[in-house]
């Protein structure tokens, strides 16, 4: 599987970090995970584009991680080239009441190929790719959910916006890769968010290899001080993400 993070930021404007974004070639398939405002730019900088996606998969409808699933129907509907096969979008339960009053009264169904928006199950199967779903804790009244994504034993967790939880842990246990809300450090911590040292306990817990903290929240310190709050529990391999930065699962 091969990932690329096209935004590492959150609905706070900053100059070097997108909403958050990812992009996932993984069984064949181009998708993507979560799309903030300004995720089809960063497609388009990261050489993928929007015309060869398969699927989004939204963790939460928050405008920072669902603004351009709209702009991105719209592009493809409008100017994908003939695009035939078929978008698929998962969200978590009320996704489909969202998707039809927000999404489809701005753009038009498309006529050369199908739409669909679907709430996620715990497990899917899609060719080769297993996915499975795990609640978050973030706000009350909205839903949001986790993903992992499984393929040839290799795993990569996408936690998207979440406080601590037993579900995450468990949803990210044993992972190869887990991309992981890490909004501020731990004197600043936001109820709904990971600060960094909760996120090395998650990552600690879980026992996963490699912990990608992400959704920086602009705060007045070096990024380096993320990464000595994530270590005081977590031992495996830390990368703190930027956008366009590319890794392999
Ligand atoms: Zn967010
Ligand atoms: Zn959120």
């Amino acid at each position: 599987m091969k990932c690329i993070v096209l935004g590492s930021g959150t609905g706070i404007p900053s100059p070097s970090r997108n909403s958050a974004g990812y992009f996932l070639e993984a069984g064949g398939l181009n998708l993507l995970v979560d799309c903030g405002p300004g995720t089809m730019r960063r497609l388009v900088r990261a050489r993928k584009g929007i015309a060869n996606l398969d699927a989004v998969f939204i963790t939460h409808t928050h405008p920072d991680h669902v603004s351009d699933l709209t702009p991105i129907i719209h592009a493809l509907r409008v100017g994908g080239g003939g695009r035939r096969k078929k978008l698929t979008v998962y969200g978590p339960s009320g996704f489909k009441d969202y998707f039809d009053r927000i999404v489809l009264t701005q753009v038009r169904l498309p006529e050369l190929f199908a739409l669909e928006a679907l709430e996620v199950e715990e497990r899917m199967t899609l060719g080769s790719l297993t996915v499975q779903t795990f609640p978050t804790v973030h706000v009350e009244h909205l839903n949001s959910v986790g993903y992992r994504f499984e393929e040839n034993g290799r795993s990569v967790v996408f936690s998207g916006d979440c406080d601590y939880s037993q579900g995450l842990i468990d949803g990210a246990h044993r992972a190869d890769v887990l991309i992981l809300d890490c909004c501020t450090l731990d004197s600043d911590k936001m109820e709904g968010h990971l600060s960094a040292g909760l996120a090395g306990l998650v990552a600690a817990k879980a026992e996963v290899k490699h912990l990608i903290p992400t959704h920086f929240y602009p705060i007045p310190a070096a990024d380096s001080e993320r990464e000595q709050e994530c270590r005081i529990q977590f031992s495996g391999k830390i990368t703190l993400a930027e956008d366009l930065m590319v890794f392999e699962v």
